[in-house]
């Protein structure tokens, strides 16, 4: 029987499963790498560890050290598992727009949580750069900077995309998912094409993100909102230069909440609202490919994350999202 050896060895190496719903719609195989199977329940786990690895390697980050970092939430509790782990201190800037559950947890896991307004990225008060003045203030600390941080990406370019092949005995012809940092898509996109150059790589933006417009035409410019937490980028961050893109889809929320119900209900897999999306994105890229081709996405993070919000009718109905139907 395998054991591992400490907590920091059960990131990755996360389970591939089949879609039913997803494949059997579309005449595809449609493939999730389950994320929310991570310690920390995301994806985030990942770049968190590599992120720490690297500062101790580059010898950044040394015991005693305290790692600070904005986030919309999963990065955080990933740094502040590995921190805890390894014996760091973690203060973690948030926007006061996210999930209760996500706050409880980082409190829970002893992170110095710090909510600030959502404001956009040029204003001076955007969690990005109020964790980056409190990394500048503090003795012996790192800014995580996951966003332009390329240990993010190697994560994705060494794990998450190396698993994705080997799981499906290397025959993949599409792979898709939403940007947040940029790490997943461009890392996974950039590990596959390596291995095979005709895998198709696709962006699914949410409303509000200016990604979809970069690769259509050039240009960085959004239209419309999403309440999809950990997704929707405005710029190109540095993990996202020199992504291999080769088309793009735009995602809106009620058709990732189509599949956030449907993949509860018939699969009984409870998630958040990017995996949601990133199904959708999955049906639209295997629609573009033709029956019989095989295609994989992310399933981010777990919707106990989103039980006050996703889950619940009220916060629903004053989102303008319809709930479920009975
Ligand atoms: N989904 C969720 C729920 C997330 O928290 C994140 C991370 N911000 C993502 C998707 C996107 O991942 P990435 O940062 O690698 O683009």
């Amino acid at each position: 029987m395998h054991v591992s050896q400490n907590t920091l060895a059960l990131i990755g190496n996360t389970p591939l499963v089949r879609l039913k719903g997803p494949s059997d719609e579309t005449g595809c195989d449609i493939f999730a790498k389950c994320e929310f199977a991570n310690p920390g329940a995301s994806v985030k786990d990942r770049a968190a560890l590599y992120i720490v690895n690297d500062a101790e390697e580059r010898g950044l980050l040394a015991p005693g050290g305290t790692i600070v970092e904005g986030t919309a939430g999963n990065t955080g509790i990933g740094l502040a598992l590995v921190a805890n782990a390894k014996g760091y201190r973690t203060i973690i800037v948030m926007p006061e727009t996210q999930s209760r559950e996500k706050m409880d947890t980082l409190r829970a896991l002893g992170a110095e949580l710090v909510l600030v307004p959502a404001a956009p990225y040029s204003n001076p008060g955007h969690f990005v750069h109020t964790s980056r003045r409190i990394a500048e203030e503090t003795p012996n600390a790192i800014w995580a900077n996951q966003f332009d941080n390329i240990a993010n990406r190697k994560a994705h370019i060494c794990g998450t995309a190396e698993e994705i092949w080997e799981q499906m005995d290397g025959r993949i012809d599409g792979f898709t998912c939403a940007a947040g940092t940029g790490g997943t898509l461009a890392g996974v996109g950039m590990g596959l094409k390596a291995k095979d150059e005709k895998v198709t790589i696709a962006l699914s933006d949410p409303h509000g993100a200016a990604l979809y417009e970069y690769y259509a035409c050039g240009e960085l410019r959004s239209e419309g909102s999403s309440v999809a937490e950990g997704i929707g980028q405005g710029r190109i961050t540095g993990n996202l230069e020199g992504a291999p893109i080769d088309t793009q889809f735009r995602i809106s929320d009620e058709e990732g909440m189509v599949w956030v119900r449907r993949l509860l209900k018939e699969e009984g897999l409870c998630l958040g609202l990017s995996s949601g999306i990133n199904v959708a994105g999955a049906v639209r890229l295997a629609r573009a490919l033709g029956p019989g081709k095989r295609v994989a996405t992310i399933l981010c993070d777990t919707g106990f994350r989103y039980l006050s919000t996703l889950y619940n009718d009220e916060w629903l109905a004053a989102k303008g999202l319809s709930a479920p139907a009975a």
